[in-house]
């Protein structure tokens, strides 16, 4: 058995595996693969409309924030947020904990003024930012709640009063939270939700609909709304996966179960990590990510020794984003607790013997 620890694409529950086989030779017995179905049938309608009202109920969603799924990854988030949120004399605030905030930014500045209200970037993005403020006219402010690369995590969101836009990519239903309080979430579903080709979006629609740029018809948010996520061919294969592991995450509990899990498999790790020689953490402590565990050595021949190793024993996906080096372990809902046990078995071995 391996034992998949990858950033993303990442694990997904063998049982959501079964059945998205199962459909592509023959879906719910149509004698069609979900491949070869229109997207305006009633078969993959029924799949949207499931997908988008699990959303709902496990997020539990008030009447106001409508659930879309789109083309594009988290990338296209970037660029469609400031499109459709910011005006060209408006500011937008952001925090600047990563790549994908640095990304993030750089698009915003091409709709309209950005203010970089914090930024952890002196020290590689090891701490959340703490003591800042959010200026009141701010159009919105955005924020990373999970960042992937480095393994840092708000705990809390910072409470302001402008819309939150919220990247969650990365840890997208592993915790109770809010979501209402948010103007706009988004998520590429790769990561934590389902297979890479759909991004989920939350939003709160009053929040839309008070910018004076014409907006191309394919980035506008309302148009998705109006059209229930149909507005041209949706990413069919993607959208299906989500949902199945959507109701999986339903049978196992919801969100609040897979919070248990995930504090239990990141205490497992970090504790692992504190009580030996020689791995070491990255991160402050009260920042560490429940999602994706960073860790180095000292010695960089033994840390290419323990990666072979963990080869040999079928742990898979381990090695760190160059930005940090060392290891990242990724540890989102799908993996199941076992895994992370016979990792830290692992990392005790190797430290008892090489
Ligand atoms: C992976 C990731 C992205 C980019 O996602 P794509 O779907 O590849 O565009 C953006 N933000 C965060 C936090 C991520 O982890």
């Amino acid at each position: 058995m391996i034992h998949n620890f990858n950033a993303g694409p990442s694990v997904l529950p063998q049982s959501v595996l079964q059945e998205a086989s199962k459909a592509v030779l023959n879906f719910n017995n149509s004698g069609l693969s979900i491949l070869e179905i229109g997207h305006r049938t009633p078969l993959f309608e029924s799949v949207m409309n499931e997908a988008i009202s699990l959303i709902k109920e496990l997020m539990d969603l008030d009447d106001d924030h409508e659930v879309l799924f789109m083309h594009g990854g988290a990338t296209v988030q970037f660029m469609e947020v400031p499109m459709n949120l910011l005006n060209e004399n408006e500011t937008a605030a952001y925090a600047d904990t990563g790549v994908w905030s640095t990304k993030a930014i750089k698009e915003a500045k091409l709709f309209g003024k950005v203010n970089v209200v914090c930024s952890s970037k002196e020290s590689n993005y090891n701490f959340i930012p703490k003591d800042f403020t959010v200026p009141e006219d701010s159009a919105y402010f955005h924020v990373t709640t999970n960042n992937t690369i480095y393994g840092t995590q708000w705990h809390e969101i910072p409470k302001v009063n402008m819309p939150v836009i919220a990247d969650m990519s990365s840890d997208i239903l592993s915790r109770k939270i809010d979501f209402n309080s948010f103007g706009l979430i988004f998520a590429g579903a790769q990561k934590n939700m389902g297979a890479a080709g759909t991004n989920l979006v939350v939003v709160n629609k009053n929040i839309l609909g008070q910018l004076k740029r014409p907006i191309p018809a394919i980035m506008d948010y309302r148009n998705h709304i109006e059209a229930k996520s149909m507005l041209n061919t949706p990413p069919v294969f993607a959208i299906y996966v989500s949902m199945l592991t959507l109701r999986w995450l339903k049978e196992n509990g919801g969100v609040e179960a897979m919070e248990k899990l995930n504090n239990q498999k990141s205490k497992l790790l970090y504790d692992a990590i504190d009580n030996s020689k020689i791995f070491k953490g990255t991160v402050v402590k009260e920042d560490r990510s429940k999602m994706n565990v960073c860790f180095v050595m000292e010695d960089a021949e033994k840390e290419k020794a323990f990666l072979d190793f963990a080869k040999q024993n079928n742990i898979y996906g381990i090695k760190g984003h160059r930005s940090v080096g060392g290891f990242r372990a990724s540890l989102y809902n799908a993996l199941p607790l076992s895994s992370v046990e016979y990792l830290v078995e692992k990392m005790v071995e190797f430290e008892k013997d090489f």
